[in-house]
Protein backbone atom coordinates (compact mmCIF):
# COMPACT_ATOMS: atom_id res chain seq x y z
CA UNK A 1 0.00 0.00 0.00
CA UNK A 2 2.74 2.58 1.10
CA UNK A 3 5.10 1.15 -1.01
CA UNK A 4 2.24 2.20 -4.11
CA UNK A 5 1.51 5.34 -3.19
CA UNK A 6 5.20 6.01 -2.90
CA UNK A 7 6.06 4.64 -6.76
CA UNK A 8 2.86 7.27 -7.96
CA UNK A 9 4.77 10.18 -6.18
CA UNK A 10 7.97 8.92 -7.61
CA UNK A 11 6.31 8.61 -11.17
CA UNK A 12 4.72 11.97 -10.68
CA UNK A 13 8.19 13.71 -9.27
CA UNK A 14 10.15 12.62 -12.73
CA UNK A 15 6.93 13.71 -15.00
CA UNK A 16 7.52 16.97 -13.44
CA UNK A 17 11.41 17.01 -14.08
CA UNK A 18 10.89 16.04 -17.28
CA UNK A 19 8.27 18.58 -17.90
CA UNK A 20 10.55 21.43 -16.51
CA UNK A 21 13.78 20.06 -18.96
CA UNK A 22 11.44 20.04 -21.74
CA UNK A 23 10.13 23.91 -21.35
CA UNK A 24 13.76 24.70 -20.36
CA UNK A 25 14.66 23.43 -23.75
CA UNK A 26 11.14 25.02 -25.40
CA UNK A 27 12.46 28.32 -24.58
CA UNK A 28 16.15 29.11 -25.36
CA UNK A 29 16.83 32.77 -24.72
CA UNK A 30 19.68 35.04 -24.88
CA UNK A 31 22.31 35.71 -22.34
CA UNK A 32 24.45 38.47 -22.23
CA UNK A 33 28.31 37.33 -21.90
CA UNK A 34 29.46 40.88 -21.16
CA UNK A 35 28.11 44.36 -20.28
CA UNK A 36 30.44 47.24 -21.08
CA UNK A 37 30.49 50.67 -20.32
CA UNK A 38 31.54 54.34 -21.22
CA UNK A 39 31.53 58.17 -21.15
CA UNK A 40 32.15 60.57 -23.93
CA UNK A 41 31.52 64.30 -25.13
CA UNK A 42 28.58 65.38 -26.18
CA UNK A 43 27.29 64.63 -29.58
CA UNK A 44 29.93 61.41 -29.64
CA UNK A 45 28.41 58.68 -31.80
CA UNK A 46 28.48 55.40 -31.03
CA UNK A 47 30.61 54.38 -33.99
CA UNK A 48 33.14 56.59 -32.65
CA UNK A 49 32.74 55.77 -28.75
CA UNK A 50 33.44 51.88 -30.73
CA UNK A 51 36.36 52.13 -31.99
CA UNK A 52 38.14 53.30 -29.31
CA UNK A 53 39.34 49.95 -27.28
CA UNK A 54 40.90 51.84 -24.00
CA UNK A 55 37.88 53.72 -23.16
CA UNK A 56 35.16 50.72 -22.13
CA UNK A 57 35.36 49.78 -18.93
CA UNK A 58 33.85 45.70 -18.85
CA UNK A 59 32.61 44.69 -15.66
CA UNK A 60 30.55 45.86 -12.58
CA UNK A 61 32.30 48.93 -11.02
CA UNK A 62 33.51 52.53 -12.19
CA UNK A 63 30.21 53.68 -13.04
CA UNK A 64 29.68 57.95 -13.63
CA UNK A 65 27.40 60.23 -15.26
CA UNK A 66 30.31 62.95 -14.91
CA UNK A 67 30.08 63.27 -18.64
CA UNK A 68 26.81 64.35 -20.84
CA UNK A 69 26.62 60.60 -22.87
CA UNK A 70 27.13 57.41 -21.50
CA UNK A 71 26.92 54.30 -23.39
CA UNK A 72 26.29 50.48 -22.06
CA UNK A 73 27.03 48.22 -24.74
CA UNK A 74 26.11 44.19 -23.86
CA UNK A 75 26.68 41.55 -25.81
CA UNK A 76 24.86 38.31 -26.22
CA UNK A 77 24.52 34.88 -27.38
CA UNK A 78 22.30 32.42 -27.94
CA UNK A 79 19.48 34.85 -28.96
CA UNK A 80 16.88 33.71 -31.55
CA UNK A 81 14.91 35.76 -34.44
CA UNK A 82 12.58 38.11 -33.17
CA UNK A 83 12.53 36.71 -29.39
CA UNK A 84 10.87 39.25 -27.29
CA UNK A 85 14.06 41.15 -25.00
CA UNK A 86 13.35 44.02 -23.08
CA UNK A 87 16.14 46.27 -21.53
CA UNK A 88 14.80 47.04 -17.92
CA UNK A 89 16.86 49.47 -15.46
CA UNK A 90 15.97 51.77 -12.70
CA UNK A 91 13.32 54.24 -12.94
CA UNK A 92 15.62 57.39 -12.96
CA UNK A 93 15.48 60.84 -15.21
CA UNK A 94 17.59 61.34 -18.07
CA UNK A 95 17.37 63.21 -21.10
CA UNK A 96 17.46 61.05 -24.08
CA UNK A 97 18.20 57.21 -24.71
CA UNK A 98 18.24 55.63 -27.77
CA UNK A 99 18.40 51.68 -28.15
CA UNK A 100 20.64 50.10 -30.99
CA UNK A 101 20.17 46.43 -31.51
CA UNK A 102 22.68 44.68 -33.71
CA UNK A 103 21.83 41.61 -35.49
CA UNK A 104 24.30 38.68 -36.63
CA UNK A 105 24.05 39.74 -39.73
CA UNK A 106 25.08 43.68 -39.49
CA UNK A 107 21.69 44.70 -39.28
CA UNK A 108 21.25 47.89 -37.16
CA UNK A 109 17.48 48.68 -35.43
CA UNK A 110 17.57 51.82 -33.45
CA UNK A 111 15.24 53.18 -30.98
CA UNK A 112 14.93 57.03 -29.62
CA UNK A 113 13.68 57.23 -26.08
CA UNK A 114 12.12 60.29 -24.44
CA UNK A 115 11.81 60.37 -20.12
CA UNK A 116 8.22 59.31 -20.88
CA UNK A 117 8.51 57.05 -22.95
CA UNK A 118 9.66 54.01 -21.21
CA UNK A 119 6.92 51.73 -19.28
CA UNK A 120 7.37 52.48 -15.77
CA UNK A 121 3.75 51.54 -15.15
CA UNK A 122 4.74 47.81 -14.40
CA UNK A 123 6.22 48.22 -10.66
CA UNK A 124 9.80 46.94 -8.90
CA UNK A 125 10.74 50.01 -8.75
CA UNK A 126 11.85 49.92 -12.51
CA UNK A 127 10.89 50.88 -16.02
CA UNK A 128 11.12 49.01 -19.16
CA UNK A 129 11.57 48.95 -23.11
CA UNK A 130 11.36 46.68 -25.97
CA UNK A 131 14.20 46.22 -27.73
CA UNK A 132 13.97 47.41 -31.42
CA UNK A 133 14.28 44.15 -33.73
CA UNK A 134 16.86 44.66 -36.69
CA UNK A 135 15.25 41.35 -38.12
CA UNK A 136 18.04 38.54 -37.71
CA UNK A 137 19.39 36.99 -33.95
CA UNK A 138 20.71 39.62 -31.51
CA UNK A 139 24.37 39.69 -31.15
CA UNK A 140 24.96 43.21 -29.42
CA UNK A 141 22.49 45.70 -27.66
CA UNK A 142 23.67 49.30 -27.20
CA UNK A 143 21.66 51.71 -24.55
CA UNK A 144 22.96 55.25 -25.21
CA UNK A 145 21.85 57.83 -22.01
CA UNK A 146 22.17 61.38 -22.38
CA UNK A 147 21.85 63.60 -19.67
CA UNK A 148 21.12 60.44 -16.64
CA UNK A 149 20.83 62.24 -13.53
CA UNK A 150 21.49 58.63 -11.38
CA UNK A 151 24.12 56.61 -12.22
CA UNK A 152 22.07 53.39 -11.05
CA UNK A 153 20.43 53.70 -14.70
CA UNK A 154 23.39 52.73 -16.25
CA UNK A 155 24.51 50.42 -13.65
CA UNK A 156 20.96 48.78 -12.97
CA UNK A 157 20.34 48.59 -17.07
CA UNK A 158 19.77 44.55 -17.62
CA UNK A 159 18.67 43.02 -20.97
CA UNK A 160 16.36 39.63 -20.54
CA UNK A 161 13.12 38.18 -21.75
CA UNK A 162 10.21 40.41 -21.58
CA UNK A 163 9.15 40.68 -17.70
CA UNK A 164 6.81 37.82 -16.88
CA UNK A 165 3.32 39.08 -14.87
CA UNK A 166 3.91 36.42 -12.54
CA UNK A 167 7.09 38.74 -11.16
CA UNK A 168 4.99 42.17 -11.64
CA UNK A 169 2.14 40.77 -9.48
CA UNK A 170 4.70 39.39 -6.87
CA UNK A 171 5.73 42.88 -6.41
CA UNK A 172 2.62 44.47 -7.00
CA UNK A 173 1.46 42.19 -3.59
CA UNK A 174 4.61 43.55 -1.67
CA UNK A 175 3.58 46.92 -2.32
CA UNK A 176 -0.07 46.38 -1.77
CA UNK A 177 1.01 44.91 1.56
CA UNK A 178 3.57 47.86 2.13
CA UNK A 179 0.86 50.23 1.67
CA UNK A 180 -1.99 48.61 4.47
CA UNK A 181 0.97 48.37 6.56
CA UNK A 182 1.29 52.09 6.89
CA UNK A 183 -2.25 53.00 6.58
CA UNK A 184 -3.13 51.36 9.87
CA UNK A 185 -0.78 53.57 12.15
CA UNK A 186 -2.60 56.54 10.01
CA UNK A 187 -5.71 55.53 11.72
CA UNK A 188 -4.52 54.90 15.35
CA UNK A 189 -2.72 57.79 15.09
CA UNK A 190 -5.78 60.33 15.13
CA UNK A 191 -7.47 58.11 17.28
CA UNK A 192 -4.36 58.53 19.62
CA UNK A 193 -4.22 62.59 18.78
CA UNK A 194 -8.27 62.90 20.14
CA UNK A 195 -7.46 61.79 23.44
CA UNK A 196 -3.83 63.25 24.12
CA UNK A 197 -3.44 66.12 22.00
CA UNK A 198 0.38 65.57 21.84
CA UNK A 199 1.74 67.10 18.69
CA UNK A 200 4.39 64.18 18.37
CA UNK A 201 1.27 61.91 17.15
CA UNK A 202 0.79 64.57 13.97
CA UNK A 203 4.01 64.34 13.08
CA UNK A 204 4.46 60.35 13.39
CA UNK A 205 1.36 61.07 10.65
CA UNK A 206 2.76 63.14 8.72
CA UNK A 207 6.09 60.97 8.43
CA UNK A 208 3.81 57.86 7.63
CA UNK A 209 1.33 59.75 5.02
CA UNK A 210 4.66 60.97 3.10
CA UNK A 211 6.45 57.39 3.37
CA UNK A 212 3.14 56.16 1.68
CA UNK A 213 3.25 58.91 -1.04
CA UNK A 214 6.97 58.13 -1.55
CA UNK A 215 6.20 54.26 -1.84
CA UNK A 216 3.32 54.40 -4.29
CA UNK A 217 5.29 57.19 -6.59
CA UNK A 218 9.13 55.61 -5.85
CA UNK A 219 8.12 51.96 -7.07
CA UNK A 220 5.84 53.06 -9.69
CA UNK A 221 2.47 51.95 -8.72
CA UNK A 222 1.68 55.16 -9.00
CA UNK A 223 0.92 54.84 -12.93
CA UNK A 224 -1.35 52.44 -12.47
CA UNK A 225 -4.15 54.42 -11.50
CA UNK A 226 -2.90 57.96 -12.79
CA UNK A 227 -0.20 58.82 -15.45
CA UNK A 228 2.67 60.75 -14.33
CA UNK A 229 5.05 62.17 -15.94
CA UNK A 230 9.01 61.26 -15.14
CA UNK A 231 9.51 64.46 -13.85
CA UNK A 232 6.49 64.43 -11.78
CA UNK A 233 7.23 60.89 -10.36
CA UNK A 234 10.89 62.14 -9.18
CA UNK A 235 9.66 65.27 -7.95
CA UNK A 236 6.64 63.72 -6.01
CA UNK A 237 9.04 60.67 -4.60
CA UNK A 238 12.25 62.72 -3.50
CA UNK A 239 10.03 65.21 -2.14
CA UNK A 240 7.74 62.31 0.20
CA UNK A 241 10.88 60.85 0.76
CA UNK A 242 12.91 64.06 2.37
CA UNK A 243 9.70 65.31 3.83
CA UNK A 244 9.12 62.10 5.84
CA UNK A 245 12.68 62.11 7.37
CA UNK A 246 11.60 65.68 8.32
CA UNK A 247 8.80 64.60 10.20
CA UNK A 248 10.41 61.79 11.50
CA UNK A 249 13.45 63.73 12.91
CA UNK A 250 10.92 66.37 14.58
CA UNK A 251 8.31 63.45 15.71
CA UNK A 252 11.83 62.20 17.79
CA UNK A 253 12.11 65.15 19.62
CA UNK A 254 8.34 65.26 20.62
CA UNK A 255 8.40 61.16 21.66
CA UNK A 256 11.62 61.21 23.58
CA UNK A 257 10.65 62.04 26.96
CA UNK A 258 11.68 65.21 28.47
CA UNK A 259 15.41 66.07 29.46
CA UNK A 260 16.13 62.66 27.53
CA UNK A 261 17.98 64.38 24.71
CA UNK A 262 20.41 67.34 24.46
CA UNK A 263 19.37 71.08 23.24
CA UNK A 264 22.23 70.03 20.35
CA UNK A 265 20.26 66.73 19.44
CA UNK A 266 17.27 69.05 19.56
CA UNK A 267 19.28 71.74 17.38
CA UNK A 268 20.62 68.81 14.73
CA UNK A 269 17.28 67.07 14.45
CA UNK A 270 15.32 70.49 13.62
CA UNK A 271 17.95 71.48 11.61
CA UNK A 272 17.06 68.09 9.35
CA UNK A 273 14.07 69.82 8.13
CA UNK A 274 15.83 72.60 5.26
CA UNK A 275 18.85 70.43 5.15
CA UNK A 276 16.78 67.83 3.60
CA UNK A 277 14.87 70.41 1.50
CA UNK A 278 17.20 72.20 0.40
CA UNK A 279 19.43 68.97 -1.05
CA UNK A 280 16.53 67.70 -2.73
CA UNK A 281 15.68 70.77 -4.61
CA UNK A 282 19.62 70.49 -5.75
CA UNK A 283 18.94 66.85 -6.78
CA UNK A 284 15.92 67.05 -8.50
CA UNK A 285 17.22 70.77 -10.38
CA UNK A 286 20.87 71.03 -10.73
CA UNK A 287 21.80 71.20 -14.20
CA UNK A 288 24.77 71.76 -16.64
CA UNK A 289 28.25 71.02 -14.71
CA UNK A 290 26.12 70.35 -11.64
CA UNK A 291 24.72 67.43 -13.22
CA UNK A 292 26.82 64.65 -12.79
CA UNK A 293 27.01 65.94 -8.86
CA UNK A 294 23.40 65.83 -8.02
CA UNK A 295 22.90 62.71 -7.02
CA UNK A 296 26.70 61.80 -5.18
CA UNK A 297 26.32 65.10 -2.92
CA UNK A 298 22.15 64.08 -2.70
CA UNK A 299 23.45 61.08 -0.87
CA UNK A 300 26.37 62.49 1.06
CA UNK A 301 24.19 65.36 2.21
CA UNK A 302 22.47 61.70 4.40
CA UNK A 303 25.53 61.30 6.05
CA UNK A 304 25.16 63.90 8.19
CA UNK A 305 21.03 63.56 8.58
CA UNK A 306 22.25 59.51 9.93
CA UNK A 307 24.56 61.24 12.52
CA UNK A 308 21.62 63.53 13.97
CA UNK A 309 19.28 60.72 14.20
CA UNK A 310 22.23 57.60 15.60
CA UNK A 311 23.54 60.51 18.06
CA UNK A 312 20.11 61.40 19.65
CA UNK A 313 19.13 58.01 20.14
CA UNK A 314 22.44 57.60 21.71
CA UNK A 315 21.76 60.00 24.08
CA UNK A 316 18.33 59.11 24.53
CA UNK A 317 19.65 55.55 25.62
CA UNK A 318 22.12 56.93 27.63
CA UNK A 319 19.77 59.06 29.46
CA UNK A 320 17.49 55.90 30.53
CA UNK A 321 15.01 57.02 28.26
CA UNK A 322 12.06 54.13 27.28
CA UNK A 323 10.57 55.40 23.92
CA UNK A 324 13.90 55.68 22.09
CA UNK A 325 13.97 51.51 22.77
CA UNK A 326 11.46 51.31 19.91
CA UNK A 327 13.29 54.10 17.38
CA UNK A 328 16.24 52.20 18.15
CA UNK A 329 14.17 49.27 17.17
CA UNK A 330 12.81 50.45 14.28
CA UNK A 331 15.33 52.64 12.41
CA UNK A 332 18.17 50.24 12.39
CA UNK A 333 16.99 48.07 9.38
CA UNK A 334 16.62 51.19 7.52
CA UNK A 335 19.30 53.21 8.34
CA UNK A 336 21.46 49.80 7.42
CA UNK A 337 19.85 49.81 4.01
CA UNK A 338 20.16 53.35 3.61
CA UNK A 339 24.63 53.22 4.91
CA UNK A 340 24.69 50.16 2.46
CA UNK A 341 23.20 52.41 -0.42
CA UNK A 342 25.25 55.03 -0.13
CA UNK A 343 28.19 53.38 0.13
CA UNK A 344 27.75 51.63 -2.47
CA UNK A 345 26.76 54.94 -4.47
CA UNK A 346 30.41 56.69 -3.76
CA UNK A 347 32.06 56.79 -7.22
CA UNK A 348 35.26 56.30 -5.00
CA UNK A 349 35.06 52.56 -3.82
CA UNK A 350 33.62 51.86 -7.38
CA UNK A 351 31.18 49.67 -6.22
CA UNK A 352 27.93 49.20 -8.16
CA UNK A 353 25.09 50.96 -6.72
CA UNK A 354 23.23 48.91 -4.82
CA UNK A 355 19.12 49.81 -5.35
CA UNK A 356 17.88 47.56 -2.57
CA UNK A 357 14.54 49.12 -3.56
CA UNK A 358 12.47 46.02 -2.24
CA UNK A 359 14.89 46.00 1.32
CA UNK A 360 14.30 49.79 1.92
CA UNK A 361 10.76 49.52 1.59
CA UNK A 362 10.33 46.65 3.34
CA UNK A 363 12.63 48.26 6.32
CA UNK A 364 10.15 51.76 5.63
CA UNK A 365 7.60 49.28 6.83
CA UNK A 366 8.80 47.57 9.90
CA UNK A 367 9.88 51.20 10.56
CA UNK A 368 6.75 52.55 10.74
CA UNK A 369 5.46 49.30 12.39
CA UNK A 370 8.11 49.86 15.37
CA UNK A 371 7.36 53.34 15.91
CA UNK A 372 3.52 52.84 16.18
CA UNK A 373 4.21 50.74 18.52
CA UNK A 374 6.56 52.74 20.27
CA UNK A 375 3.64 55.80 19.95
CA UNK A 376 1.57 53.60 21.83
CA UNK A 377 3.76 52.79 24.70
CA UNK A 378 4.13 56.40 25.45
CA UNK A 379 0.84 56.99 24.50
CA UNK A 380 -0.23 54.56 27.51
CA UNK A 381 2.45 56.35 29.64
CA UNK A 382 1.65 60.00 29.06
CA UNK A 383 -1.99 58.76 29.98
CA UNK A 384 -1.28 57.06 32.77
CA UNK A 385 1.12 59.95 33.86
CA UNK A 386 -1.64 62.66 33.35
CA UNK A 387 -4.20 60.36 34.96
CA UNK A 388 -1.90 60.05 38.07
CA UNK A 389 -1.81 63.90 37.92
CA UNK A 390 -5.27 64.42 37.68
CA UNK A 391 -5.92 62.48 41.48
CA UNK A 392 -2.90 64.21 42.64
CA UNK A 393 -5.24 67.49 41.88
CA UNK A 394 -7.79 66.05 42.79
CA UNK A 395 -6.70 64.73 46.32
CA UNK A 396 -4.83 68.44 46.75
CA UNK A 397 -8.07 70.46 45.96
CA UNK A 398 -10.03 67.87 49.21
CA UNK A 399 -7.06 68.79 51.22
CA UNK A 400 -7.70 72.50 50.90
CA UNK A 401 -11.06 72.26 51.29
CA UNK A 402 -10.65 70.66 54.68
CA UNK A 403 -9.74 71.03 57.97
CA UNK A 404 -6.87 68.87 59.19
CA UNK A 405 -7.86 68.20 62.75
CA UNK A 406 -11.39 67.55 62.45
CA UNK A 407 -11.77 66.61 58.69
CA UNK A 408 -14.77 68.82 58.22
CA UNK A 409 -15.20 70.93 55.63
CA UNK A 410 -13.70 74.06 55.98
CA UNK A 411 -15.22 78.01 55.60
CA UNK A 412 -13.58 78.50 52.03
CA UNK A 413 -15.15 74.95 50.71
CA UNK A 414 -18.64 75.86 51.92
CA UNK A 415 -18.66 79.88 50.71
CA UNK A 416 -17.37 79.05 47.34
CA UNK A 417 -20.43 76.77 46.57
CA UNK A 418 -22.95 78.00 49.05
CA UNK A 419 -24.97 79.21 46.03
CA UNK A 420 -25.28 75.68 44.92
CA UNK A 421 -26.07 74.32 48.09
CA UNK A 422 -29.05 76.38 48.93
CA UNK A 423 -30.42 75.16 44.86
CA UNK A 424 -29.81 71.88 46.41
CA UNK A 425 -32.30 73.13 49.33
CA UNK A 426 -30.13 73.59 51.95
CA UNK A 427 -32.07 76.18 53.60
CA UNK A 428 -30.89 76.29 57.34
CA UNK A 429 -28.03 77.29 58.82
CA UNK A 430 -26.51 76.96 62.31
CA UNK A 431 -23.76 78.36 64.29
CA UNK A 432 -22.70 76.05 67.03
CA UNK A 433 -20.29 77.62 69.40
CA UNK A 434 -18.61 75.61 72.36
CA UNK A 435 -19.09 77.59 75.93
CA UNK A 436 -16.32 78.36 77.83
CA UNK A 437 -13.63 76.44 75.87
CA UNK A 438 -10.99 78.61 77.23
CA UNK A 439 -11.37 76.81 80.25
CA UNK A 440 -10.68 73.44 78.87
CA UNK A 441 -7.80 74.68 77.13
CA UNK A 442 -6.61 76.21 80.26
CA UNK A 443 -7.56 73.10 82.29
CA UNK A 444 -6.24 70.09 80.69
CA UNK A 445 -3.93 71.54 78.00
CA UNK A 446 -4.01 72.29 74.27
CA UNK A 447 -4.22 68.65 73.24
CA UNK A 448 -6.83 67.32 75.14
CA UNK A 449 -8.53 70.96 73.95
CA UNK A 450 -8.02 69.84 70.34
CA UNK A 451 -9.56 65.96 71.03
CA UNK A 452 -12.76 67.71 72.52
CA UNK A 453 -12.74 69.65 68.90
CA UNK A 454 -12.68 66.06 67.25
CA UNK A 455 -15.23 64.44 69.22
CA UNK A 456 -17.69 67.19 68.70
CA UNK A 457 -17.17 66.83 65.46
CA UNK A 458 -18.43 63.34 65.38
CA UNK A 459 -21.30 64.32 67.55
CA UNK A 460 -22.42 66.51 64.73
CA UNK A 461 -22.72 63.60 62.75
CA UNK A 462 -22.53 64.68 59.22
CA UNK A 463 -24.10 62.75 56.32
CA UNK A 464 -25.99 63.88 52.82
CA UNK A 465 -28.28 65.85 54.71
CA UNK A 466 -26.23 67.65 57.28
CA UNK A 467 -23.01 69.39 56.45
CA UNK A 468 -20.53 70.32 58.82
CA UNK A 469 -18.02 72.79 58.56
CA UNK A 470 -15.65 73.70 61.08
CA UNK A 471 -15.58 77.91 61.04
CA UNK A 472 -11.94 78.25 63.17
CA UNK A 473 -11.32 77.46 66.91
CA UNK A 474 -14.07 76.10 68.66
CA UNK A 475 -17.18 77.50 66.04
CA UNK A 476 -18.46 75.03 64.07
CA UNK A 477 -21.31 75.74 61.03
CA UNK A 478 -24.22 72.88 59.97
CA UNK A 479 -26.09 73.43 56.52
CA UNK A 480 -29.38 71.49 56.87
CA UNK A 481 -31.97 70.31 54.22
CA UNK A 482 -35.16 68.38 54.27
CA UNK A 483 -37.61 67.53 57.12
CA UNK A 484 -37.34 68.66 61.08
CA UNK A 485 -33.75 70.96 59.97
CA UNK A 486 -33.69 72.99 62.96
CA UNK A 487 -34.48 69.79 65.24
CA UNK A 488 -31.98 67.87 63.82
CA UNK A 489 -29.27 70.64 64.20
CA UNK A 490 -30.71 70.90 67.95
CA UNK A 491 -30.36 67.75 68.74
CA UNK A 492 -27.56 67.48 67.11
CA UNK A 493 -26.03 70.29 69.44
CA UNK A 494 -27.58 68.77 72.74
CA UNK A 495 -25.49 65.36 71.28
CA UNK A 496 -22.15 66.89 72.35
CA UNK A 497 -22.15 67.11 76.15
CA UNK A 498 -23.03 63.45 76.61
CA UNK A 499 -20.79 62.33 73.41
CA UNK A 500 -17.63 64.17 75.04
CA UNK A 501 -18.60 62.85 78.23
CA UNK A 502 -18.58 58.99 76.92
CA UNK A 503 -15.53 59.55 74.79
CA UNK A 504 -13.17 61.47 77.25
CA UNK A 505 -13.96 60.04 80.67
CA UNK A 506 -11.21 61.94 82.23
CA UNK A 507 -12.85 65.52 81.25
CA UNK A 508 -14.62 66.50 84.59
CA UNK A 509 -15.77 69.74 82.85
CA UNK A 510 -19.45 69.45 81.16
CA UNK A 511 -18.98 70.95 77.58
CA UNK A 512 -22.16 72.14 76.14
CA UNK A 513 -22.31 74.52 73.38
CA UNK A 514 -24.60 77.54 71.69
CA UNK A 515 -26.37 77.94 69.11
CA UNK A 516 -27.48 80.63 66.12
CA UNK A 517 -30.31 78.77 63.89
CA UNK A 518 -31.79 80.38 60.66
CA UNK A 519 -34.09 79.36 58.60
CA UNK A 520 -34.29 80.90 54.80
CA UNK A 521 -36.19 80.62 51.56
CA UNK A 522 -34.88 79.29 48.70
CA UNK A 523 -35.40 82.88 46.87
CA UNK A 524 -33.79 84.67 49.48
CA UNK A 525 -31.46 87.67 48.17
CA UNK A 526 -29.56 87.16 51.40
CA UNK A 527 -25.90 85.91 50.57
CA UNK A 528 -23.49 83.36 52.84
CA UNK A 529 -21.88 86.61 54.90
CA UNK A 530 -24.86 88.12 55.50
CA UNK A 531 -27.05 84.76 56.82
CA UNK A 532 -23.58 83.74 58.82
CA UNK A 533 -24.05 87.11 60.05
CA UNK A 534 -27.54 86.64 61.49
CA UNK A 535 -26.69 83.57 62.74
CA UNK A 536 -23.70 85.11 64.70
CA UNK A 537 -26.26 87.35 66.53
CA UNK A 538 -28.30 85.05 67.47
CA UNK A 539 -25.44 82.92 68.84
CA UNK A 540 -24.38 85.64 71.03
CA UNK A 541 -28.16 86.47 71.88
CA UNK A 542 -27.66 82.95 73.29
CA UNK A 543 -24.63 82.97 74.87
CA UNK A 544 -25.77 86.39 76.71
CA UNK A 545 -29.01 84.29 78.03
CA UNK A 546 -26.89 81.90 79.47
CA UNK A 547 -25.22 79.50 77.21
CA UNK A 548 -26.34 76.14 76.23
CA UNK A 549 -29.11 77.08 74.43
CA UNK A 550 -30.28 77.77 70.43
CA UNK A 551 -31.75 81.08 69.49
CA UNK A 552 -33.43 81.39 65.55
CA UNK A 553 -34.86 83.03 63.23
CA UNK A 554 -36.62 83.32 59.71
CA UNK A 555 -35.65 85.31 56.88
CA UNK A 556 -37.84 85.63 54.07
CA UNK A 557 -41.21 83.83 53.60
CA UNK A 558 -41.44 80.59 55.16
CA UNK A 559 -41.47 77.72 52.30
CA UNK A 560 -44.70 75.59 52.14
CA UNK A 561 -42.62 72.83 53.46
CA UNK A 562 -41.05 74.42 56.61
CA UNK A 563 -44.44 76.43 57.66
CA UNK A 564 -45.82 72.71 57.44
CA UNK A 565 -42.91 71.77 59.70
P1 LIG B 1 -17.56 81.45 75.11
O1 LIG B 1 -18.47 80.53 75.86
O2 LIG B 1 -17.89 82.87 75.33
O3 LIG B 1 -17.50 81.06 73.68
O4 LIG B 1 -16.15 81.22 75.78
P2 LIG B 1 -14.90 80.58 75.12
O5 LIG B 1 -13.88 80.34 76.11
O6 LIG B 1 -15.33 79.31 74.39
O7 LIG B 1 -14.49 81.61 74.04
P3 LIG B 1 -13.15 82.34 73.66
O8 LIG B 1 -13.34 82.89 72.29
O9 LIG B 1 -12.78 83.25 74.77
O10 LIG B 1 -12.08 81.20 73.64
C1 LIG B 1 -11.97 80.29 72.61
C2 LIG B 1 -10.85 79.36 72.91
O11 LIG B 1 -10.78 78.28 72.02
C3 LIG B 1 -9.51 80.03 72.84
C4 LIG B 1 -8.58 78.97 72.44
O12 LIG B 1 -7.78 78.56 73.50
C5 LIG B 1 -9.47 77.82 72.03
N1 LIG B 1 -9.13 77.31 70.73
C6 LIG B 1 -9.29 77.89 69.50
N2 LIG B 1 -8.85 77.09 68.54
C7 LIG B 1 -8.38 75.97 69.14
C8 LIG B 1 -7.76 74.76 68.65
O13 LIG B 1 -7.58 74.55 67.46
N3 LIG B 1 -7.42 73.81 69.56
C9 LIG B 1 -7.61 74.03 70.91
N4 LIG B 1 -7.25 73.05 71.75
N5 LIG B 1 -8.15 75.14 71.37
C10 LIG B 1 -8.54 76.10 70.52
MG1 LIG C 1 -16.61 79.52 72.77
MG1 LIG D 1 -15.64 81.16 69.87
Amino acid sequence: MAAGILRKLLFLVLIAVAATGASARAAPTASVTRTCHTEVAAGTDYATAAALPGLWTCGAGDWSIARPRAFVRFDLSGATRGEPLELSTRLTRFDHMKLIAIGTDGAVAMRDFGPNDLNFATTGWKMRAALPDPGSPLTRVVMRVDGARHVGLLSDARIGPESASATVARSELLLAWLCGLLSVPLIFNFAFYRVLRQSFVLWHASAVLFMLVHTVTASGLINRFVTFSMMQISVLSAFSWGLGIACAAIFLIGLIEPGKLSRRNIWSLRAIVPWVLVWTTFYLFADGALRGLATPLYNASFFPVIVAFVWAMATAARRGSRAVRFQILAWTPLLLACVVRLVTSVELFGLAPQGMMVAQHVAIGLEIVITSLGVADRFLIIKRQRDNAIAHTKILAGLAERDPLTGLYNRRAIEARFSELIADGFRTMAVIDLDQFKAVNDTYGHTVGDSVLQTVAVALMPESDTIAVRMGGEEFLLLLRGRNAADRAERRRQAIPSRVASEMPGLEQLVTASMGLVEYAADTAADFAEIYRRCDELLYNAKDDGRNRTRKARIGKPTPRSAAA
